[in-house]
């Protein structure tokens, strides 16, 4: 069990009063060290993206935009259109650009498919990324599925396809690999509940950590995207937050029928990426990018399952490994995510993320993110001495 001494109580409650007012999501760090300048933090190991893809990116921005002087273009200037940029991004997607919408960030594409194609009820796996039933309209009914623990909250194709059959909603999401337990659905399995749902109405499908996933031993990953051609009621969305670590640029997109694409840019969402963000729509299409992007990729696929085996060793936690670049971790009873998250945080610099809030879980859980190895060599150090001499 985990104690906190006098001090560590006082900054605790300082922490969980910031995790209140964040709502469903964590406090960035940023927040936390303003607001509690006591905290020394060596570690996020709450938010979820590739630290090596984000090198990747500023040294391609240093090169080409800072040091010839063009930030001052990609500053002062509009960005391109929407559909501008989904023509750029159609090629390397193998998808007309009339299927693609581009949006501030992959939130912005969720808000919109939920306030103009979802209408009266959707079903929602938990636990999950809570913007999907947040962001409702007032009158769209939400159903839960449960994942179950039993089976290592993986979604069980026969079972859910049975379930939605039953319930019959318009509309379903399927985050694959979900957040925030990486669980991951095989191409073979996700082909077969589209051919069992041709029915429902709009089958969201968001790959925001499909970089992070494989399919077979050479690390190659299955988008989505293409079957958008095959199954009109597909809308595949994507956040580049995760994967190319490059949150504070906000860039995302979604790939759905013609029709849907059309009727949002009818009115609306015209300069809605930044000048930031097109220069890295522009970089995503370039093979010497894409080349040194697989690089870091795999890189930091093999670091991370690494981490997660050293993770699966260390006694009184239960991790539940998935293909995602993190892990969700089971503690032990008598420990609450708050005291571990605030002692983490306090003694060892690591901050982590409590599941507290997400519906769905059943016990004490956090989420920990993958970093460099050095830093998750300061994590497994933390976890060991936490749960070994606390
Ligand atoms: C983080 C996240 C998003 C939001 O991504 P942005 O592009 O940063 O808006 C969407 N879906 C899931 C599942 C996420 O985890």
């Amino acid at each position: 069990m985990i104690k906190l001494n006098k001090e560590e109580l006082q900054l605790a409650s300082k922490i969980n009063q910031l995790k209140d007012e964040a709502g469903s999501h964590s406090p960035s760090i940023f927040t936390l060290v303003k607001k509690i300048p006591e905290l020394n933090v060596k570690v996020d190991a709450c938010f979820l993206s590739n630290p090596y893809a984000t090198d990747l990116f500023l040294s391609y921005l240093k090169e080409e935009l800072v040091n010839t002087n063009k930030l001052r273009d990609v500053l002062e200037f509009y960005p391109s259109q929407n559909n501008v940029i989904s023509e750029l991004l159609a090629k390397n997607l193998c998808i007309n650009k009339e299927n693609i919408f581009i949006g501030n960030g992959a939130i912005e594409v969720i808000q919109a498919v939920l306030h103009n194609f979802v209408s009266k009820k959707i079903i929602v796996n938990i636990p999950t990324f809570s913007s999907y039933y947040e962001f409702v309209k007032k009158d769209t009914e939400v159903v839960y599925y449960q994942l179950k623990k039993e089976n290592n909250y993986s979604l069980i194709p026969e079972d859910y396809v049975e379930f939605v059959k039953k319930e019959k909603p318009d509309s379903v999401v399927i985050i694959n690999p979900n957040n925030p337990d990486g669980q991951y659905i095989k191409y073979k399995n996700l082909r077969y509940i589209l051919n069992e749902l041709k029915d429902i109405k709009n089958i969201i499908i968001d790959e925001s950590f499909i970089h992070f996933a494989f399919e077979n031993n050479d690390y190659d990953l299955i988008s989505a995207t293409e079957l958008v051609k095959e199954y009109n009621n597909v809308i595949v969305i994507k956040s580049m937050s995760k994967d190319f670590g490059i949150a504070g640029i906000r860039a995302g997109y979604g790939v759905m029928n013609k029709y849907k694409v059309a009727s949002l840019l009818e009115n609306g969402y015209l300069w809605n990426s930044s000048g930031l963000s097109e220069y890295f729509f522009r970089l995503y299409t370039r093979q010497d990018f894409l080349e040194e992007y697989e690089k870091v990729r795999v890189k930091y696929i093999l670091e991370t399952q690494a981490f997660f085996k050293e993770l699966s060793a260390i006694n009184h936690i239960k991790v539940y490994p998935g293909l995602a670049n993190f892990v969700l971790i089971e503690l032990p009873e008598g420990t609450t995510s708050s005291d571990f998250v605030s002692k983490m945080l306090i003694k060892y610099g690591v901050y982590t993320r409590t599941c507290s809030d997400k519906i769905g879980l059943k016990g004490e859980y956090i989420r920990l993110a993958s970093r460099t190895k050095e830093e998750n060599t300061v994590i497994i150090k933390a976890l060991n001495d936490i749960f070994v001499n606390e």
